[in-house]
């Protein structure tokens, strides 16, 4: 059934003209990996390398985050990988607001498709976007710097319990190597709690709301 849904859904991200980014991208990338992943990784936007590909994460960032993943032991072929928005704002632009809201039901869908345990958010777009979807308010998760590595024990949709852990974006540590160590350090934590390995005393909404 998932299956099912999952070639529709890509079949519409394929022809989808719901938002002024169709007509700059080269292809859409609606996203790649298994449909029974228990980590998915959600990004912001495709950059070059993947408009050309159709694929998510295959440029600069993507190999980083690949290495990242490697070095903790997984590989790119055991989680879900995809992006808040499905085709390149041009110039690598943030997307607006407009082109978040209107691409956002693919990435619902994808996320109800896939029920992973654990959703790792690349950059404060993905995790003020996600963290929306599970009930917290914008000024609480609007700042990546303060809510990295923090461990969101949600409902996401009302629907589907999932620890959500957000990170820098990958792109970001090109320019600023310090920042993969935080990216490895937090990837690595959702990693274990995906495995079962990390216990989380308490919901951490409580512990970020103090
Ligand atoms: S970004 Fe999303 S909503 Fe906009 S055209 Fe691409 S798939 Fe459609």
């Amino acid at each position: 059934m998932s299956q099912i849904e999952y070639e529709q859904l890509v079949r519409e991200i394929l022809s989808c003209t719901k938002c002024p980014l169709h007509r700059y991208r080269r292809r859409p990338v609606p996203g790649e990996g298994r449909l029974d992943a228990e980590i998915m990784i959600v990004g912001e936007a495709p950059g070059e390398k993947e408009d050309e590909q159709g694929r998510p994460f295959v440029g600069p960032a993507g190999q980083l985050l690949t290495k990242i993943l490697n070095s903790l032991g997984i590989s790119r072929e055991q989680v879900y990988i995809t992006n808040v928005v499905k085709c390149r704002p041009p110039e690598n632009r943030d997307p607006t607001p407009e082109e978040i809201k209107s691409c956002l039901p693919y990435l619902i869908r994808q996320i109800l498709i896939i029920r992973p345990k654990v959703i790792i958010c690349l950059g404060r777009h993905s995790a003020r976007e996600i963290l929306k979807l599970c009930g917290l308010r914008e000024s609480e998760v609007s700042q990546i710097s303060k809510i990295r590595g923090k461990i969101f024990n949600v409902k996401f949709m009302g629907e589907h319990d999932v620890t959500v852990v957000p990170t820098y974006h990958p792109a970001a540590a090109l320019y600023n190597p310090r920042l993969r160590t935080y990216i490895a350090e937090d990837i690595k934590k959702a990693i274990e709690i995906a495995q079962g390995k990390h216990r989380v005393e308490r919901s951490s909404i409580l512990d970020y709301l103090g």
